[in-house]
Order: structure tokens, then C-alpha cells, then sequence
């Protein structure tokens, strides 16, 4: 019998799609792009982000503004710095490397970003806009599964869609996009009951979750497109491997389409932080945004 296998979404290679799109409209316009990235402390992992940002900013030609504040920092000296980075032309994307160390308030220190120059879209304002519709910053990796999605599927007006997890960078962000792309929405949860009914039917499944290969390819509909935003590290057969909050080996059986981990959803991320800081450069000196780079 004929083993019928989703179609493979390759975050790799969209991602460097995008990355060269907003190099060539860089080079393009006449003002050079800068982000500037705030780190505190010394997070391994918020170090290797960090770098990996820096040299992608770099490679699409814009200006990269690394800030690195040792972990004691006091709160009103980040404030201070985040005012002067407001305040300067040339920085057009702030973007503070979460999570702070714990004497410092991430809530202060985001809503003190200009909204204009929040590339996270993590600023409340930002968060109000998306909600009501309105011109926001988007966060990234959200933006990142919405380019996806509609690259994939084109309108999406109609379709159920799923989305299992609710935290504010992944979750409730990817559910107002959405909602805004006319999809009918339902977030899911820890606290939802008989998720994988929920599950199956959805023509748009995302899992932000945080949970290693949690979905099952039986509850996923036929056909469906499924996006797994989960990156989680586990060990197996005494190695150390990456895997998503989908069961990827029961899941390509059923689906349509789906994204792998490592290699979808991941890269995607850093290549829509580029594009936002494109699109707040342009904004700012009132340059047309780039197209299909936004939400
Ligand atoms: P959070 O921990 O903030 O949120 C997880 C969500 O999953 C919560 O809403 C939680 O529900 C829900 N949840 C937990 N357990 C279950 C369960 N058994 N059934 C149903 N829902 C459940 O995680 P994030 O949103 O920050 O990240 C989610 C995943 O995405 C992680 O693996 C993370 O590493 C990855 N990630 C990947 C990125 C990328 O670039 N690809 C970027 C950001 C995150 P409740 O609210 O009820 O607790």
C-alpha cells in the first residue's frame, strides 16, 4: 500500500528567502537599518542568540549595536541605556535579550522601548494593537509561522485553526494573527479538556507547547498543515537531540504538510527580527514597508 507522507515546510530555506529579500531592499533604500541587542548577564544560551543575531544583522547589511551589561546591572542604568537607544537615529529595532536576571523588571524595561523601534512586539502597545487589529510590531516567531502558513496555503480565511499553548510571545500572538486572517481560532492549554479531539479538527495545528513529541499523528486530521514551534532537548539512545512538541515519525503520515525540528520554525525567528527592524527603519523615515515581510 502506498504510504502517503506530508510535504516537508522548510523553515531553512524560507528563512534565507527572507534573509535576502531584506538584504536586497537594504541595500536598496537609501538609510542603513541598526539593531540594537541588549544583553544582561551571561546566559549561555542568551550568548549564543545574541551572537547568532549579531552576524545575521551584520550579513544583511544593517547596523549591529551590541550592548553586553554585566549581571548586576542596576535597573536604572538599563533604563538609562534603553532612553539613549530610543533617542538615537541611526538604532531603528531595540531588542532586550529575556530572561533578566531576576533583580531587574522585564515588564519595566520592555514597556520603556520605544513601540516603534519593539522588534520583539512585546511592548503592551504593540500587544493592544495586534489584538485590536491595528499597525503593531509582531513578534517574531508568530510572524514567522504566519509567513509560513499563508506561503504555504495562501488565504486562510475560513480554516480551523489550533493553537496549543497561550504564553504572549508564542501562543496568544499567533492566535490574533489568526483571527486576523479570518481563520476560526481556538487556543488550547494545560487545562483543556480531551486535546486531542480538540486537535483533530484543525486545518491549521500549532503546538508552542514545550512538551517533547506531545501531539500524535492520530490526532491530527488528514491533510492538515502543522506547524511545531516546540524546541525541546532531550536525550535519546545516549545522545543529545532536538525534537518538537509534535511526534514527528506518526505525524508526516497524516498531515499535509508539516515543519520539522530542528530546521522549521527555528530559523525562522532571527530572519522576521531582521525583517521588523526593516520594516520600523521604514516606517520611520516614511519609506513604503516591505512587502509580505509584515503581517
Ligand atoms: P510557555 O511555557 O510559556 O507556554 C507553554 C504553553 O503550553 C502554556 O500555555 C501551557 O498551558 C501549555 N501547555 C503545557 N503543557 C500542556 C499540556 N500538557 N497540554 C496542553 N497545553 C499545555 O512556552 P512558550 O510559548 O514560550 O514556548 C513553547 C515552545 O516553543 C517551547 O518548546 C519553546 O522552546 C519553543 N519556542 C520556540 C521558538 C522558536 O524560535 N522556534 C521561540 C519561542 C519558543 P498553561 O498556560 O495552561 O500553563
Amino acid at each position: 500500500m502506498d504510504m502517503k507522507t506530508a510535504s516537508l515546510i522548510d523553515g531553512k530555506a524560507f528563512a534565507a528567502d527572507i534573509r535576502a529579500r531584506v538584504a536586497h531592499l537594504t541595500t536598496r533604500q537609501g538609510v542603513t537599518p541598526g539593531l540594537a541587542v541588549v544583553l544582561v548577564g551571561e546566559d549561555p544560551a542568551s550568548q549564543v542568540y545574541v551572537r547568532n543575531k549579531g552576524r545575521q544583522t551584520v550579513e544583511v547589511g544593517m547596523n549591529s549595536f551590541e550592548h553586553k551589561l554585566p549581571a548586576d546591572t542596576p535597573q536604572a542604568e538599563l533604563m538609562g541605556l534603553i532612553a539613549r537607544l530610543n533617542a538615537d537615529p541611526a538604532v531603528h529595532g531595540i531588542l532586550v535579550q529575556l530572561p533578566l536576571p531576576g533583580h531587574l523588571d522585564p515588564e519595566a524595561v520592555i514597556n520603556a522601548i520605544d513601540p516603534a523601534k519593539d522588534v520583539d512586539g512585546f511592548h503592551i502597545l504593540n500587544v493592544g494593537r495586534l489584538a485590536t487589529g491595528q499597525r503593531a510590531m509582531v513578534p517574531c516567531t508568530p510572524l514567522g509561522c504566519l509567513l509560513m502558513l499563508k506561503d504555504r496555503l495562501g488565504d486562510l480565511a475560513g480554516l480551523d485553526a489550533v493553537v496549543v499553548g497561550r504564553s504572549n510571545i508564542v501562543g496568544k500572538p499567533m492566535a490574533q494573527l489568526l483571527v486576523k486572517e479570518s481563520c476560526t481560532v481556538t487556543i488550547a492549554h494545560s487545562r483543556t479538556r480531551d486535546l486531542a479531539e480538540v486537535c483533530r479538527g484543525a486545518d491549521i495545528l500549532v503546538a508552542a507547547v514545550g512538551r517533547p513529541r506531545m501531539i500524535r499523528g492520530d490526532w491530527i486530521k488528514p491533510g492538515a498543515t502543522v506547524i511545531d514551534v516546540g524546541i525541546n532537548r532531550i536525550e535519546e539512545d545516549g545522545r543529545a537531540r532536538l525534537v518538537g512538541d509534535v511526534d514527528f515519525d506518526s505525524a508526516v503520515q497524516v498531515a499535509g504538510a508539516i515543519t520539522p525540528v530542528p530546521g522549521g520554525v527555528g530559523p525562522m525567528t532571527i530572519a522576521c527580527l531582521l525583517a521588523n527592524t526593516l520594516t520600523a527603519c521604514c516606517r520611520a523615515n516614511g519609506l513604503p514597508e516591505p512587502e509580505g515581510l509584515t503581517a
